[in-house]
């Protein structure tokens, strides 16, 4: 029985819900004039499709969504229980294309990732990491090129923005690594859980994620159950709000402080949707759904920045006020990262015995807590580490290339006067 059900009060929200009316759209690349790729529709849009389009029964969207998503064939002559008239109707008006693999590379403990060029003009690419662990696979996609939130300790954001992923280009990275993997949803489960936690902010690219997430759950598409699909976000609350009623994914949020002066510095997003607004819409998503049982959030611990004693008893409090607010046993869980560091970065991973000590404070004070491992290290894996390659639209890309550039001209002079200093 869930902790929900052992509580009856808990039907209704007592924090008002606000819904999204700020957030504009992000420019979203125009499908296939020609034809439909069937990469991107989810269930109910490969019915239409099958109905509407091409005059056949439901069930034939059915039987190709398996061809496409449990036996990996994209060519229309291969999925051989159907007639030929359809097969040729398929042909004119209808395409699966997947994403292009342009390398990729297993680590020594297992991990493997993938970059995937993605589009037609072939040039912007995502990675996407598989990571194996005891009795699961889980995926990590990613759900735009680039990102545009500027979070200062996260490699993505120097890469800066081109654009959101269709549909197919989300799935599409499941496509991939499934077929890999020798994945059969429901026979051989190598994929058993996907984290919405590449690149990218996947609620700014709201319908194309959701669909993709649909795809996912789908028993006709990888058969995961809802609470093994995880959407991370920097908390956009008005689309937080919009995804708890629309969709039964688990909800994972980057909090990595426990005030809004900190936050703020680490997170841009923090000055508009700030800590008190960020947890109460987390309550609602809580409570909106009786399946979910908590809400994960992350802290990416960082040397002297956010990992001191006083920052584990502010977010121990946070955690406690976040359980009173929705009267769910263990609403919040708390998962540590080990900051991974990249090129160019000032910030530095806090040492293991920190990380423990940070951990028990907040064991201590009831709040289950989990070090995240990090994995994938030799590789460039690990989270926040993921780069893709990203025809910049902002002018982050060239800013931070500058900024690499000075850093290197003034490494050069300390180590001269540094020399000059051991010389005399
Ligand atoms: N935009 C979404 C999802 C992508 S990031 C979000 O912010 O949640 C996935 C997770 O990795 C986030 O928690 C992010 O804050 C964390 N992360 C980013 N850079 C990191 C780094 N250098 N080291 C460790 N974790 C990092």
């Amino acid at each position: 029985m869930s902790s929900h059900d052992d509580n009856p009060q808990q039907t209704a929200s007592p924090i008002p819900l606000k819904l999204a009316t700020d957030i504009a759209p992000l420019p979203v690349v125009a499908a296939s004039a020609r034809k439909q790729n069937l990469l991107d529709l989810d269930r109910a849009g490969m019915e239409q499709f099958f109905v509407g389009k091409l005059g056949e029964q439901k069930f034939r969207a059915h039987q190709v969504m398996k061809w496409i998503h449990h036996r990996y064939v994209t060519d229309f002559d291969g999925m051989t229980d159907l007639g030929k008239n359809l097969r040729a109707k398929l042909q004119e008006h209808a395409e699966v294309v997947v994403p292009n693999v342009v390398f990729d590379k297993p680590s020594s403990d297992g991990t493997h990732k993938w970059l995937l060029g993605m589009g037609v003009d072939g040039k912007n690419a995502v990675e996407t990491v598989y990571i194996p662990d005891k009795g699961r696979g889980t995926l990590c996609v990613s759900s735009q090129v680039g990102c545009g939130l500027n979070c200062s300790f996260c490699s993505t954001a120097t890469q800066g923005f081109n654009r959101n992923l269709t549909t197919a280009e989300i799935i599409g990275q499941v496509w991939v690594t499934a077929k890999h993997l020798g994945n059969v949803p429901a026979q051989i489960r190598r994929l058993t859980n996907v984290v919405m936690m590449g690149m990218g902010e996947p609620l700014l690219n709201y319908d194309n994620v959701v669909r993709a997430m649909n795809i996912m759950r789908d028993d006709l598409g990888y058969g995961l159950a809802s609470k093994r699909v995880t959407l991370s976000t920097s908390g956009l609350v008005p689309m937080m709000d919009r995804l708890s009623l629309e969709t039964e994914v688990a909800l994972a949020v980057s909090l990595h402080a426990p005030n809004d002066e900190l936050r703020g510095q680490l997170i841009p997003l923090n000055k508009k949707y700030p800590i008190a607004e960020l947890m109460a819409s987390c309550a609602r998503y809580l409570l909106a759904n009786k399946k979910r049982d908590s809400v994960t959030f992350e802290y990416t611990l960082m040397k002297g920045v956010n990992d001191q004693p006083e920052h584990a008893r502010q977010l121990a409090q946070l955690m406690r006020k976040f359980g009173n607010a929705t009267q769910v046993k263990d609403a919040g869980k708390v998962n540590l990262i080990p900051f991974n560091p990249f090129p160019g970065t000032n910030y530095v991973r806090t040492e293991e015995a920190e990380i423990r000590a940070f951990q028990k404070i907040l064991l201590d004070a009831g709040v289950l807590t989990m070090v995240r491992r990090t994995r994938g290290d030799d590789i460039d894996a690990a989270c926040g580490q993921l780069k893709g390659q990203v025809l910049d639209k902002t002018r982050r890309n060239a800013e931070f290339r500058k900024s690499l550039q000075a850093k290197s001209v003034q490494d050069r002079g300390d180590s001269t006067h540094e020399s000059k200093h051991a010389a005399a």
